[in-house]
């Protein structure tokens, strides 16, 4: 018998954020919210499966949010939350797991030791949820625009309840049935009124719910404390060939010979791209743009440039700092660095200052000394989200790889 399936409710029209997607589908810290919701549910070793139940309008938005991940194929959901919960635990009765997690799309934070609490108090109870005491005083309000008080609520005894619950399945399962047809808010709800005995466990404050673009920035600020910076080197090579000119830098330079090569053989943007791609664990230039397709013929090599920068912001990062180092005895870069530094801090979307343009000779030793061609080097910062927290599809490319 499966242990233990956790179900994530992503079924809701709620669009209290009016972008025209249901909030689960919109973006997090540059990851849909749901993929964050799930997350957490897929890293964590006592959960053997996690299904997404959603809605069938919503099909497009969950392939592009969470298709590449490795969870149970998604269920229909109903008009309502507890009719929905419903759906994903029928979804389940063929092999019924020991115990359910019923989780929030809308919580993106969970963390692992909430996880372990839950499923801890399930080997002693029905059912366990976290919930954190009330602490500030409550008041009942008047209707209207400015309200009075009214009355204060003693708020002894009294919590916030969070999600995943937790419960074990068949007593679950049975109390949704009994109450089908309700509006009960959350699965606790549904256990007390069948006399389940349900646990309080320490819920956290980060588990929040994302319910207000305030909510957003929330999340996105107790994010961020989980970013780290990444750096990563590129290497290129052209040689010269006839020609009147060079690219270098996304500038063209006047030169007695041009660069060799399937695009416009610009070696600097080549190093920075690989440099790029290597942050986030991308393969390199090569991988991305074969020169043996003959689209990138001559292509410009911005494009290439743009195209690492556009991976790098799908999975949530920036690009902090860039810096090219350009071998050669011939031409002279230096009346061009300034440009070279404008052209690729525009393409980058960076100011100047984070965008440095060197250049060098090897003393007339070596290929570059014999000016036979030019060879670049550049090294890249990136800050990204860490990646024990974040399951980008970039990130765990780049862990499969290691
Ligand atoms: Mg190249």
């Amino acid at each position: 018998m499966t242990d233990c399936i956790a179900l994530v409710v992503a079924a809701g029209r709620g669009n209290r954020f009016g972008q025209g997607v249901p909030k689960q589908y919109r973006p997090l810290s540059g990851q849909p919210l749901l993929r964050r919701s799930v997350a957490p549910l897929l890293a964590h070793p006592l959960i053997d499966g996690v299904r997404v139940i959603f809605h069938p309008d919503d099909a497009d938005a969950y392939r592009v949010a969470v298709g590449d991940l490795p969870l149970l194929s998604p269920v229909p959901g109903a008009a309502t939350r507890q009719g929905s919960a419903l759906c994903g635990l029928e979804s389940l009765a063929q092999a019924p797991p020991r115990n359910v997690l019923i989780h929030d799309a809308a919580r993106p934070l969970v963390s692992a030791a909430l996880l372990d609490r839950v499923l801890a108090a399930l080997d002693r109870r029905e059912g366990a949820i976290p919930a954190l005491p009330v602490v500030d005083t409550l008041k009942r309000g008047s209707d209207g625009a400015a309200p009075l008080i009214v009355g204060t609520q003693d708020r002894a005894g009294l919590w916030r309840a969070q999600t995943p619950q937790g419960f074990r399945y068949a007593a679950l399962l049975a109390a949704h049935r009994a109450a089908a047809g309700q509006d009960l808010t959350d699965d606790a709800a549904v256990a007390e009124a069948a006399g389940l005995s349900v646990e309080l466990v320490p819920g956290e404050e980060d588990n929040l719910k994302v319910t207000t673009e305030d909510d957003v920035f929330r999340a996105e600020r107790i994010l961020a404390g989980g970013r780290e910076t990444r750096t990563a080197t590129g290497f290129d090579v052209h040689r010269f060939c006839p020609g009147d000119q060079v690219m270098l830098c996304g500038v063209s330079v006047p030169h007695d010979h041009a660069l060799l090569g399937h695009s416009d053989a610009d070696v600097g943007l080549h190093a920075l791209t690989d440099a790029l791609l290597g942050a986030i664990g991308e393969g390199d230039i090569g991988s991305h743009f074969p020169p043996s397709d003959p689209r990138w013929r001559g292509a410009p090599s911005e494009l290439f440039l743009r195209h690492a920068a556009a991976l790098i912001a799908a999975a949530g990062g920036r690009v902090v700092n860039v810096d090219v180092t350009l071998i050669c005895e011939r031409p002279k870069v230096g009346a061009h660095r300034a440009g070279m530094r404008a052209r690729i801090a525009e393409l980058l979307n960076l100011s100047v200052a984070r965008v440095s343009v060197k250049a060098t000779t090897t003393e007339e030793l070596g290929f570059t000394g014999r000016r036979e061609g030019i060879a670049a080097q550049a090294a890249a910062s990136v800050e990204m989200p860490s990646a024990d927290q974040d399951q980008s599809p970039v990130v765990s490319a780049s862990i499969q790889a290691r």
